[in-house]
């Protein structure tokens, strides 16, 4: 079969593969990958920027059927519709995994980029408990979503960041910066505000305007941010800022509009070793500045619910599908942000 691989160590170094199909264990199941978005971390493994096993398959983010199951799996039958945490390879016996957190074990190794991903027709599941159940109605493509809705319920939802009435801002309007929009509005917010830069306006800032539910777009090079919230908040700045674009300026921009005793929630990675950052202006403002990697059980249950609900909008965000093959310009399209999420479908 096909598979897109990141060959060896290095920046670049991904190319399709013609890999064996895998065979599974007593206790795993094989995956009829049936579609698989591309996330961020596909994107820094590309650019040597995120930890990973070469050769490996990547991707993670998929939804799919089950087309094999080991002897010994219980709960789970060939044709099931499924999702799945890529908590893999915990040990399940250090402090971490003993206390319900495996998804940070140092013996970690998820699909993608410790374990053979899901840019394969095929994937071998070594771990069917990780699995959850995609509900009937909602299809493929919107369940390849759960991996990084689940990240925003975690940030967002799972950390108590928002409460109804909060004024919000988000900086950085990728897939993940518009989820959290919509979630944080969904979760009561009163206005929401995605702050994006000229980069984005093309792709990303036109489909914020599209969408009610964020009330304020905002080109940051072009548009007075900090009037906007000086006016929106009567001068208190913002209750929630949802850092999701990992940009040294964005993170200057935050400690300029958080009011005094908000809350900053950081989601994803900057792929830099050390960012400059405003450490004493956050502390002057007495923030709560929260910091997470991953999701757990209950992110993919929520996430499921309020994609299954269509209580967020998630319409629009897969800008480009399609098969495999076309990987190159996908990738290209959306280091160049000329995409918005990408997906391939098998
Ligand atoms: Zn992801
Ligand atoms: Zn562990």
């Amino acid at each position: 079969m096909q598979a897109l691989v990141k060959t060896m160590k290095g920046t670049g170094c991904v190319e399709l593969r013609d890999v064996p199909v895998p065979s599974i264990g007593e206790s795993e199941v094989l995956i009829d990958v049936k579609a698989c978005g591309i996330c961020g971390t596909d994107l820094h493994i590309y650019h040597d920027e995120f930890p990973y096993y070469p050769p490996v398959i990547l991707g993670h983010e998929f939804s799919g059927t089950i087309a094999a199951v080991g002897g010994k799996v219980r709960g789970w039958a060939v044709g099931d519709r499924v999702v799945g945490e890529p908590h893999t390879m915990a040990c399940g016996i250090c402090p971490l995994c003993r206390t319900g957190n495996r998804q940070v074990c140092p013996h970690k190794r998820s699909p993608g980029w410790g374990i053979d991903g899901a840019f394969a027709p095929l994937m071998r599941w070594p771990e069917p408990a990780l699995l959850h159940r995609i509900p009937e109605g909602l299809d493929f493509t919107t369940a390849a979503l759960t991996e990084p809705l689940a990240n925003v319920v975690t940030d967002v939802l799972l950390t108590q960041a928002v409460m109804a009435g909060d004024v919000v801002a988000v900086a950085g309007p990728g897939p993940i910066g518009i989820m959290s929009a919509l979630v944080a509005k969904a979760a009561g917010a009163s206005r929401v505000i995605i702050v994006g830069t000229s980069d984005d306006e093309a792709m990303r800032l036109s489909l914020c305007r599209s969408l009610s539910a964020i009330d304020h777009v905002v080109n940051v090079q072009k548009d007075d941010l900090v009037t906007l919230v000086h006016d929106t908040t009567s001068g208190r700045g913002v209750d929630l800022f949802i850092e999701a674009s990992g940009a040294r300026a964005a993170m200057q921009t935050g400690a300029q509009i958080i009011r005094k005793l908000g809350t900053v929630t950081a989601i994803g990675l900057t792929g830099k070793t050390n960012i400059e950052f405003p450490y004493d202006a956050f502390m002057m403002k007495s923030v709560r500045y929260l910091f997470n990697i991953s999701t757990r059980y209950e992110s993919w249950d929520r996430a499921i619910r309020i994609l299954a609900s269509g209580l967020i909008p998630v319409d629009g965000l897969v800008t480009h599908r399609g098969p495999l093959d076309q990987w190159q310009s996908f990738f290209d399209a959306l280091l160049s942000r000329k995409a918005l999420k990408g997906m391939f479908l098998f």
